[in-house]
Parts: structure tokens; sequence; C-alpha cells
């Protein structure tokens, strides 16, 4: 994106009404991480031994992010609920439903299937589920819905070999990309190679998760070891001019995810997040959410927050909006037709 600045003192409010009602593209929100306290009451409601609060006062409580150790618990409870294929096809249908009420055209969902059909749901009924409820989505709410299958890295190598022949064999018609996700310390990225070579040989894109929680070179085992063509978080690359110009010459967008690596405490606060410094060196950013209402945040509040951090007015953020189509895996014709929508809704903004 490129310089459109507002001085510091002006309102944010038409901005945020701006925001609210610009068409957008989300590319790193993770699937059981989307779950919202009205997806968890549903779920609950299918399975009611579960400990998850079922009152909405209570539940709404339960959301309310107070630490990492807190998202932690939140996550496997949700996990918890996920017992049949009937639940992942509820859970991505009304997640589909949450992003199309933000005016998210198109997302790039990050789906763990390891974590449900090592729990007994069957492989090929959770890729019915998901399929059925991208059919859905896309028809009931017109949100286009894609797959990145990510390996949960704390599981290690069964965990990879499981998820790679599952998006290689099963290969459903919405899976566009292989990713990585988990701890990065102790868990070094190049002994993931074999993985990702097998999922880009099968022509899935490279979009692992690096440099959150480590440092720059992190970042480089994905882009040499893993052949990333775009990076989740990425953030610590800031540390380092050298990969900063690497990173913009080849045009590797990084997802920055503003308010989780606040909450995970991979940066201390939004005012020392490094998205400034990754734009003055010319890195393609994009921002998203990664699990927003367990971060107890939502696409548009990341927008907002991008344009603090960077002082954008309504052209900057539409900029930074177009930043995610490009770096997106839709079709030509998609990307066109959504920045055509971004454009219209920009000229159509008073001032
Ligand atoms: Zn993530």
């Amino acid at each position: 994106m490129s310089g459109h600045r507002q001085p510091p003192e002006a309102p944010l409010t038409d901005l945020t009404a701006f925001i609210a009602a610009l068409p957008k593209a989300e590319l790193h929100v993770h699937h059981v991480g989307s779950a919202s306290p009205r997806i968890v009451a549903e779920l609950a409601a299918r399975h009611p031994d579960t400990s998850v609060p079922k009152d909405p006062e209570a539940l709404a409580e339960y959301f309310v992010f107070r630490d990492f150790a807190h998202f932690i618990e939140l996550y496997i409870s949700v996990v918890d609920l996920i017992r049949e294929a009937e639940d992942i096809r509820l859970l991505t249908y009304e997640v589909a439903r949450d992003l199309a009420r933000q005016q998210v055209r198109y997302a790039e969902l990050t789906v763990t299937p390891h974590t449900s059909v090592k729990r007994g749901i069957p492989d090929v009924a959770f890729m019915e589920a998901i399929e059925d409820a991208r059919t859905a989505a896309e028809r009931d709410f017109g949100v286009v819905l894609r797959w990145c299958f990510d390996i949960p890295g704390e599981l290690g190598l069964p965990a990879a070999e499981e998820t790679a022949r599952m998006a290689c064999e099963l290969r459903p018609e919405g899976l566009v990309s292989f990713g990585l996700g988990g701890p990065e310390i102790g868990w070094p990225r190049p002994q993931f190679k074999p993985y990702f070579d097998r999922a880009i040989a099968e022509g899935l894109h490279s979009v692992p998760h690096a440099g959150e929680t480590t440092g720059p070179e992190t970042v480089r085992d994905a882009l040499t070891a893993l052949r990333a063509e775009r990076i989740g978080h990425g953030i610590s690359a800031a540390r380092d001019p050298e990969l900063m110009a690497l990173l913009a010459e080849r045009g590797i967008p990084l997802e920055v995810c503003p308010t989780s690596n606040v909450a995970t405490r991979a940066v201390s606060s939004l005012a020392e997040h490094p998205l400034p410094a990754l734009v003055a060196a010319g890195v393609t950013v994009t921002v998203n959410t990664d699990d927003p209402p367990m971060f107890g945040t939502d696409l548009n509040n990341e927008y907002a927050v991008a344009a603090r951090l960077l002082g954008l007015d309504a052209a900057g953020v539409a900029a930074l909006a177009k930043n995610a189509v490009a770096a997106s895996f839709l079709d030509g014709t998609g990307k066109a037709r959504l920045n055509e929508e971004i454009d219209a809704h920009l000229a159509a903004w008073p001032g």
C-alpha cells in the first residue's frame, strides 16, 4: 500500500464505518479458533455433557480474553465439542455466516483435519462435511471459502504424514494450500520439508506459520526448506533488514494478525507492533485475525488497528484490503471482481 495518510488526530469513527462495509478477504483464520460464543452454544446444545457454560451470559463471560492460558483452555473445550462430522459441518457453515456479517467475501480457512480424525471422525466424512458447508455458505451467504490444511506441528512427523496424506489423497475441491502451525520453539521448520514437497508437487500452495514466536531464521527456513509463498505471521522479519528486503523483492506477503500477537505476547503491545516497520521496508502485508472470538477481535477491528498503526485513511484501508486480494489464491476473475467491489465502495464513500 502507498502513503495515504491522515493526521493522527482525525476521528476514526467514519473510518470504522468504512471498514465495516468494506468488502474484504481473510487469509489467516483458524477453523476451530473462529467458533464464536453463538456457535459454541449450538455445539454445546448437541453435546450436553460438556463443561462449557450453557447459559448465554456465562458463556459470553467465558469468552472474555484473560490470558494465553485461558485461550488454550477455551480452545481445548471447543475442540472437545467437535466429535462428529455434523459438528464440523455446523461449525464451518456458522463461521461463514460470521464472516459474511463482516463483509468478508473470500476466506482461506486454516483447517487441521488431523485433530478431528484422531478424535474419531472418519477422514472422508470430515472432507464431506467441510465441502458441504463450503457449498452451502457460498450459496446462502455469498462467502467463498477455501481451505489451508495445516500440520499441528506439536504432534510431530506422524501428524505431518497424516495431514499430507489427507491433503493429497482425499483432496477436497476447496483445498488450495498446505500449512504448518503449533509452537515454533522446539519444532524447527526444515523437518517438515518432505511433507511440503509432496503437497507442492500436488499443486498446493505453501503457507507455513513462521516468525511468530521465534526469530527471522525461522522465516528464512520457511522460505528455503518449505518454499513458502506466503508466511503466517512472519513478524520477526522486522528484526532483519536483509530478510525484509528479500521478502519485498520476492513479493512474499505476510499474514499479520496484530491483536493475536499481543494476546499471545509475541509482541508486548499494539504500540510496539512491527507492522509499520514491515510496511516501511516495502514488505507486502495483509491484515488477518487468527482466532478472532477467542482473542476478542474480528477482521473489522484488525483493519481499524492497522489503520491506526499505519495512519491510513479510507483509500489506504482500501489498498490494504486489495493487498489481501492480491495475496490470496483466488483465481484471476475472482480477484478482479473483489477489487472492483473494493473500488466501488471507496468511490461511493463521501470525502
Ligand atoms: Zn495462526
